[in-house]
């Protein structure tokens, strides 16, 4: 076998297993993620692995640093503290002996300076988003480094890495982007060798640092694109995202309790999925992964025999015309009339930009005669782009709507589907309307409060009679008869 060869092979082995806050929360989830990863590698398989936070721990530290921040130094402390014990805590139930010992040490220094951070940040009264990342890091910083003890452990060779080392970013704090030929060359270096030598790598996801070496994140949810970017960038051979539920479903199981699991997905249905607020996958992870053609895979961590979604270049064909149904909450539609002006050369360029020059993304976009009309995230720059909009045109806000995205290939070319998604809603009040440019997804805007009976209609409509070739119908049957 030539080297080229050999060295493809060793790629197609190494799996990328990333596992979520709930798949870390406490020590017996992490034991259950343990066994998972020695699955994978008693088939041969090599895993890296990412992990999230223990579950909560972002939105605390989050509420610390915002405390700080207000001066609360206290109030800030006190989430530490508590955030410091639940981490010994779980750190004595899972370890013992040196392993233990070491960890207790790590956890208490790294504590300390957290403590001194926030202390900082309450002394000056300010807290910057530079600040905010550094804060933020300490939940993957500190989850890595148990989860490598506890895998070292449990004879897998556990070897933390740290992700600041290897997820080379900009300087955009709070979402950073990431700089993908640095990540390679710097997985290369400090990741394939740990791996080669049959050690199970564990770094923590969302976490990186700009060239420099200022730490960073990626953005809420951003584990699975720090898996997507490891996987992409070591030419991984699959892609594993772990989570609370069984793959993707056919909606939120929190909002319909007889969500059905969806057996095979592509890559673009699933991206317009998790762009349109489905949580189940941060929207940047399919990008790496589609690069390379790395299969992606949605599994549960406490049901971990259960199949999965997988995610591929092509979806098999599927006689619902829709795969998922998902829901966006916290947006504002920003209405701007301006009659003479709009057909104008050049004047929708001048309302874009003031976007672009905040930074702030639009979902979706409708024109008439004299209007415009755009949806973005509720976020707290909106009443500066109003100001700014407000020099060209007349602006009116409207908050607390909600844009429910239906995704399926099988859209395509279909006639009489968007008769039978409205006539599903017919009580609710929807606002703006578009049959995506994708071609493979219709998404609409409704009020927040309508979401769930919405989608529980639309759920009901479209997924009755599913097919069981793409949906997992035997759960529901199974379901129904406990
Ligand atoms: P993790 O901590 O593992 O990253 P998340 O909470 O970010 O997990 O995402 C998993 C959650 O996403 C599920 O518990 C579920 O409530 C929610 N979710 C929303 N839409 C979907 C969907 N279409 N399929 C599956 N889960 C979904
Ligand atoms: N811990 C981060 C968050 O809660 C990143 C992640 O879990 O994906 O947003
Ligand atoms: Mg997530």
């Amino acid at each position: 076998m030539s080297e080229l060869q050999a060295a493809g092979e060793a790629r197609a082995k190494l799996v990328v297993m990333k596992f979520g806050g709930t798949s870390v929360e406490d020590a017996k989830a992490i034991l259950r993620t343990a066994e998972i990863v020695r699955g994978r590698r008693e088939r041969g398989l090599q895993p890296v692995v990412v992990v999230s936070a223990m579950a909560r721990v972002t939105d605390q530290l989050l509420a610390a640093a915002a405390a700080a921040g207000r001066g609360d130094k206290t109030g800030a402390l006190a989430i530490a503290a508590r955030l410091r014990n639940r981490h010994l805590e779980t750190a004595a139930d899972l370890l013992c002996g040196e392993h233990f010992a070491e960890i207790e040490k790590a956890i208490r220094a790294r504590f300390d300076s957290l403590d001194d951070l926030l202390r900082g940040i309450a002394a000056v009264g300010e807290l910057t988003p530079r600040t905010n990342d550094k804060v933020v890091s300490y939940g993957e910083r500190i989850s890595s480094q148990m989860v490598a003890a506890a895998f070292a452990q449990h004879g897998m060779k556990g070897a933390h890495v740290d992700a600041r080392s290897c997820i080379i970013t900009d300087d955009h704090y709070g979402k950073a982007v990431p700089q993908e030929a640095a990540i390679e060359r710097k997985l290369a270096e400090l990741v394939l060798p740990v791996a080669a030598a049959g050690n199970t790598p564990v770094m923590g996801g969302f976490i990186g640092a700009t060239a420099d070496g200022t730490t960073t994140t990626l953005g809420r949810g951003g584990s699975d694109f720090t898996a997507a970017l490891v996987g992409g960038g070591l030419h991984a051979g699959a892609i594993e995202i772990w989570t609370d539920v069984n793959g993707i479903m056919t909606t939120d199981p929190r909002i319909c309790a007889d969500a059905l699991r969806v057996k095979t997905i592509s890559f673009e249905e699933a991206a317009e999925l998790a762009y349109f607020g489905a949580k189940v996958l941060h929207p940047a992870t399919i990008l790496p992964a589609v690069q390379k053609s790395i299969p992606v895979w949605v599994l549960n961590s406490r049901n971990p025999t259960n199949e999965g979604t997988k995610i591929t270049a092509m979806a098999p064909p599927c006689a619902s015309p829709f795969k998922s149904i998902a829901a966006k909450k916290r947006l504002t539609i920003i209405d701007i009339v301006a009659s003479r002006m709009l057909m104008t050369h050049g004047y929708l360029k001048s309302v874009f930009d003031v976007f672009d020059k905040y930074r702030c993304a639009i979902d979706m976009v409708s024109t008439s005669e004299v209007s415009i009309s755009l949806t973005v995230d509720s976020n707290e720059r909106l009443p500066e782009i109003c100001d700014e909009l407000g020099r060209i045109a007349d602006v009116k806000l409207e908050g607390h709507k909600a844009l429910i995205c239906m995704v399926g290939e099988d859209i395509r070319g279909r006639s009489g589907i968007s008769g039978r998604v409205f006539s599903a809603i017919r009580h609710v009040n929807v606002r703006m309307i578009s049959q995506g440019a994708s071609e493979i997804n219709m998404s609409f805007m409704i009020e927040e409060s309508d979401v769930e009976e919405a989608v529980r209609s639309l759920h009901a409509e479209f997924f009755g009679d599913p097919d069981p070739t793409v949906f997992d119908v035997e759960a529901r049957a199974v379901s129904a008869k406990a």
